[in-house]
């Protein structure tokens, strides 16, 4: 006799409870994994559905194409977007082989996806030679205690793109 096992459960918007679905998950691990066998680059994989149907996938493409910001997660949420015609992910849940890093984690949320779910985690990945850590930490810095410098410059001048932004009669909001 199988025992019952608890799932996973996440909670998404508006206090909903998501729950996990394993086979999704263990679609981003295989990506990840095949990924890696591929010389596509980086161990990860990510896969976005919708309605119970996978409507895309990504795969870790920095070294292959050349592309700092080609994570799993951000692969995924492009191919998602262009499937749906959209620039918003509200009702997709995203499953990630790994605990997405900073910059994953503000796409996610930029997506304004329903829930995330993920395999390995943030130490997973540390002890695999990623460290995102050190990012999650930068975060958190003031500017001047930052690694890489970050000075304002021309910020009287910088305001005529918000004050155009703000006055756009049609603009498109998001
Ligand atoms: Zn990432």
């Amino acid at each position: 006799m199988g025992r019952l096992r608890r799932r996973p459960y996440a909670k998404g918007r508006g206090g909903k409870t998501i729950e996990g679905n394993p086979s999704f998950m263990r679609r981003a691990i295989a990506l990840a994994t095949g990924n890696v066998l591929s010389r596509g680059g980086g161990p990860f994989g990510a896969v976005v559905v919708r309605d119970g149907k996978i409507i895309a996938t990504g795969t870790n493409l920095v070294t292959s194409t050349n592309d700092p910001t080609a994570h799993a997660e951000v692969v995924a949420i492009r191919a998602a977007c262009r499937a749906l015609g959209d620039f918003q992910l509200t009702g997709c849940v995203v499953y990630c082989s790994c605990e997405p890093c900073p910059m994953c984690l503000a796409a996610l949320y930029w997506s304004r996806c329903d829930a995330i779910f993920y395999g390995n985690s943030a130490a997973d990945a540390s002890d695999a030679g990623f460290d995102d850590a050190v990012l999650y930490e930068e975060v958190g810095r003031a500017l001047d205690q930052r690694r890489i410098p970050m000075t304002r410059l021309l910020a009287d001048e910088a305001k005529e793109s918000f004050d155009a932004w703000r006055t756009l009669p049609d603009r498109i909001d998001y």
